[in-house]
């Protein structure tokens, strides 16, 4: 068995479930989903996508139908608001919650539900006499459910963080039952779903904290409430508020449809409503107040007393649409969890097989278990990548080459730092050195001191296909598996046949990969041979002497090389090196990643005319003055641009470049140069440099060095990938 085998639909069909919904799925992405053509798009934990027919059905709907604000009372606001009440009545029913049980108050998004809870929750403090409520998490909990500890610890309630062990492991062996002496409330806050890891919670938790069973609840009296965070649960999986009754559920759309944004909802236990205290009064929560004194009665219903201000009611009709498009593609979310788990399932067991020429393993994968049930498993895979030394490959070096190969995953840390610490190692200590080191969250410093300080995660939708996996695999192997590609068959097996007991891989030998057939690998090869081809790459002792053999500049970012001989130094760094770009219509800088005819357009400085010169192939060449600064004022407009995340202030080139740039692009286009009164600061300054450097258009820094030895490396390893490919 090859590569190419353990990469088919056949294998893929051998073990895992059921594929699809019945129908040619290929047929529906191509038919709703046809802008994802040419892209991998793994990131459906961030944002899912929505199909066309939503869209299009909702923009008829709106277009068709006059939707007034449901807080009026004409016949248009009426129909607003019975429209919105049945769509709360649907969203329940999605739920399989009992209205008589439950409520859905529509808020801007899960965080925004959790903000509600967190600031209306009656939190008793911690006095002399009293221990006051507690606020739990689990550790494993999103930044939005953390965060409730900056309401809590200003209202001195003590805060507990909980690791998912303890829960069951410090349960209490008796139940401790009712409590009626003592009605301290206390909220216990758990997701369904680690948005990290994809690892499903036990929903029985609900029950056992409510009945005071489980840690921490067993150990403090008082009413204990639960909070289940669904929002990544809920993308991909079925939830059953009977079989759980959990008392506050915050949620996102968009994470369900793809489509609308900016809308979610707390679907809240009408008793548990009843104990929240709210301060503010926005309109149309009110039965009655006075503007004259302090006389305020709250609406009865529920939804009214906690929807400030008018909702975003166009927003929840097209949730109607949501729901109607996903169970006609679908036939509901039972189907979409076996369909996503099973290409969870099987892009875990490859990659989790997946060997290095000399037999060390690509990833390590943070999970708990092993796939082995979407019961405990969402459609979330996340792992490092590591090199045939076993070091970590950082996330951003994978997330730049997922980017060129149009595979779209997500890196770093996930909004959930918990887990991340949890699965990477990473210690309080080691955050707070990290942050020191200039870490902070978002950014691209991926390693430091060779320890990963966040990961990757790939996630699926209802509409991702086995390509998608295939894409991703072959990816990964291509770039970055030392060759030969090997998987280790016996774990392959071991996973194929996994029960919930979790093995770890054994000693066995990993299966060499040929193009033919199968071959025990004899022994494994030292790894310290194989470091020897290299050198000590840490060594420091090699002081020569480099000779400077090029020079290019490139006048206007991502286009085409100028080589020069002798050339003058600016305040920037090499005159006229990246002082331009290129921006689209919406004045979005153009890159070679986006615009690949880019590099056919061959700029050239002539200092002794003081101009610039755009020629390509089949165009007739046009100049632009170097410096236009006189004119700055008068005919060219100023733009706010941005350039790796930076703001730059720019001017416009005139017309005739941006129609010569259009016509070669086919695109409007437009060419704009940094404005000379403005300065950039390099962002990642040494810690040892005193001064700060000024930047051109650059993205980075004024010089890049390159030496011969490395694009010789390049040159022979894109030579050799063409001549046996390993992977198509
Ligand atoms: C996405 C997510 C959130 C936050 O949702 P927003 O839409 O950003 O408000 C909270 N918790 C979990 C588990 C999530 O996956």
């Amino acid at each position: 068995m090859d590569l190419q085998t353990l990469f088919t639909f056949e294998t893929f069909q051998q073990v895992c479930g059921p594929y699809g919904y019945g129908g040619d799925l290929q047929d529906v992405v191509e038919r709703e989903f046809a802008r994802i053509k040419g892209i991998t798009y793994l990131d459906h934990a961030a944002a899912t996508l929505h199909p066309e027919c939503l869209v299009r059905d909702y923009a008829l709907d709106i277009s068709s139908i006059v939707y007034g604000n449901p807080h009026s009372h004409s016949p248009s606001s009426r129909l607003t608001h019975d429209t919105v009440e049945r769509i709360r009545y649907r969203v329940l029913q999605h739920f399989n919650a009992n209205p008589e049980e439950y409520s859905v108050i529509f808020t801007s998004g899960c965080t925004a539900a959790l903000k509600l809870v967190a600031e209306s929750f009656p939190w008793r403090p911690q006095t002399e006499s009293e221990a006051g409520s507690r606020f739990c998490y689990l550790t494993d909990s999103h930044t939005s459910v953390v965060g409730i500890r900056g309401v809590t610890s200003a209202r001195g309630v003590v805060a507990m963080p909980v690791s998912p062990q303890e829960v069951e492991n410090r349960a209490k062996e008796e139940p401790q039952g009712d409590d009626v002496i003592c009605l301290t409330p206390h909220l216990f806050c758990y997701p369904a779903q680690s948005n990290f890891s994809g690892r499903k919670y036990p929903l029985s938790h609900v029950e056992g904290i409510q009945a005071r069973r489980l840690y921490p609840a067993c150990d403090h009296h008082g009413r204990w409430f639960v909070l289940l965070d669904a929002a990544s649960h809920v993308s991909c999986s079925p939830l059953n508020l009977q079989d759980c009754p959990a008392d506050f559920i915050p949620i996102s759309f968009y994470k369900i449809f793809g489509f609308p944004t900016g809308l979610g909802a707390l679907i809240v236990r009408n008793d548990a409503a009843g104990i929240l205290k709210k301060t503010y009064f926005g309109g149309g929560t009110a039965a009655a107040y006075l503007s004259g004194e302090d006389y305020y009665v709250h609406s009865a219903s529920i939804s009214d007393r906690f929807e400030d201000g008018t909702v975003s009611f166009l927003d929840i009709v097209a949730l109607n649409h949501g729901f109607e498009a996903l169970y006609k593609i679908t036939g509901g979310m039972h189907n979409i969890q076996q369909h996503t788990f099973g290409l969870a399932r099987y892009t875990y067991m490859l990659l989790s097989s997946l060997c290095h020429g000399n037999g060390q393993p690509v990833a390590r994968i943070y999970t708990e278990g092993q796939f082995e049930s979407p019961s405990t498993q969402g459609a979330i895979l996340n792992f490092n990548l590591m090199d045939s030394y076993g070091q970590i490959i950082g996330y951003s070096q994978v997330d730049r080459m997922a980017s060129l190969y149009n595979i779209h995953v997500r890196t770093g840390c996930f909004c959930n730092t918990g887990a991340c610490q949890s699965f990477l190692g990473i210690t309080n200590q080691h955050m707070r050195r990290n942050l020191q080191a200039g870490h902070v969250c978002g950014d691209s410093i991926d390693l430091v001191d060779g320890q990963p300080t966040g990961s990757v995660r790939v996630s699926f939708g209802y509409m991702s296909t086995f390509e998608d996996c295939q894409k991703f695999l072959n990816f990964v192997a291509e770039c970055f598996v030392e060759k030969p590609v090997r998987v280790d068959q016996v774990r392959l097996e071991q996973l194929k046949t996994t029960t919930a007991a979790s093995q770890g891989s054994n000693g066995d030998l990993p299966t060499k990969i040929t193009n033919e057939e199968i071959h025990r690998v004899e022994e494994k090869k030292p790894i310290d041979a194989s470091l020897k081809r290299f050198g000590d790459r840490d060594s420091k002792s090699r002081v020569e002497a480099y000779t400077l053999t090029s020079i290019y500049i490139y006048p206007i970012k991502s286009c085409g090389a100028y080589e020069v001989h002798d050339w003058p130094v600016g305040p920037q760094g090499l005159l006229y090196d990246r002082g331009w770009m290129v921006v689209n219509g919406n004045g979005v800088c153009l890159s070679q990643k986006r615009e690949t005819r880019l590099c056919l357009i061959r700029p050239q400085v002539h200092l002794p005319s003081n101009k610039l010169l755009l020629q390509a192939s089949e165009m007739d060449t046009i100049s632009v003055p170097l410096d236009n600064n006189t004119q700055t004022h008068t005919s060219f407009q100023v733009c706010q641009s941005k350039v790796c995340g930076d703001r730059v202030e720019t001017v416009d080139c005139g017309d005739e470049a941006a129609s010569w740039l259009s016509d070669f692009l086919g695109q409007p286009c437009r060419l704009i140069r940094q404005s000379p009164y403005f300065t950039r600061e390099m962002k990642k300054r040494p810690s040892s440099a005193s001064t700060s450097t000024s930047l051109s258009l650059a993205n980075e820094a004024q010089y890049l060095m390159i030496n011969h030895a490395s694009v010789e490396l390049i040159q022979k390893q894109m030579s050799t990938r063409f001549e046996h490919r390993m992977c198509y």
